[in-house]
């Protein structure tokens, strides 16, 4: 496994949420974050079929043009019954051509569930990968997942995207009605940067 020893480190995200989220994780090891945007870089086309496939499509196209050692994360949604569906096209599910509408997108959800005739639970995860690179071609790579089901109709209104019909296992609430703090305790997202920090930080 490669440490990261430099002292700057470029998030391959437009997003501006997960370039905070990124920069306060890695706020005690010293490290200066910057993100896609302050460096001019656009946004590559996620062509793979994979989350790990896209994730290294954004950090090595972001570690080449930078020669920064460059972090960058895909995530969605898998859902069993539906053989993993949205999976990659989580966020695709949600374009309407007039930006992304995530009731649709659970609507739809919950729409080819019905029309599966699968009984309940349904069971899903949630994904993320996240990939580091480095300018030369090495990469390193942390998968996270958080298991539950999808519940019908939804429920609750905090968090983002298709957080109000999914149920984490072991809790009675979805993320739409868990408090920010415990769901980004027991995420997807969590879990792969609790093993970017041990491996790569640590
Ligand atoms: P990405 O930004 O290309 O990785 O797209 C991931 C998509 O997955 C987002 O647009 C959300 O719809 C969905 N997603 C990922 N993580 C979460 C989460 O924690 N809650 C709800 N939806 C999520």
């Amino acid at each position: 496994m490669r440490k990261f020893d430099g002292d700057t480190l470029l998030v391959a995200t437009h997003n501006a949420g997960k370039l905070e989220e990124i920069a306060n994780l890695i706020a005690p090891f010293g490290v200066t974050v910057v993100g896609a945007a302050e460096k001019g870089l656009g946004e590559p086309e996620e062509t793979e079929t994979s989350f790990l496939g896209n994730a290294r499509i954004k950090a090595h196209a972001a570690a080449r043009a930078t020669g920064l050692p460059a972090l960058s994360d895909d995530s969605g949604i898998e859902i069993d019954a539906l053989d993993g569906a949205p999976g990659v096209f989580t966020a695709n599910w949600a374009e309407t051509g007039k930006g992304r509408d995530f009731i649709m997108a659970m609507g739809k959800a919950h729409d080819r569930l019905l029309e599966s005739g699968a009984p309940q639970p349904w069971r899903a995860r949630f994904c993320c990968t996240l990939v580091l690179a480095w300018p030369d071609g090495h990469d390193e790579v942390f998968p996270g997942t958080v298991e539950g089901q999808i519940v019908w109709p939804m429920r609750g209104h905090e968090g983002h995207g298709y957080d109000p019909i999914f149920q984490p296992e072991g809790y009675e609430q979805t993320f739409g009605e868990m408090d920010r703090w415990e769901k980004n305790r027991i995420s997807h997202r969590a879990d792969a940067f609790a093993k970017l920090v041990q491996g790569c930080f640590g």
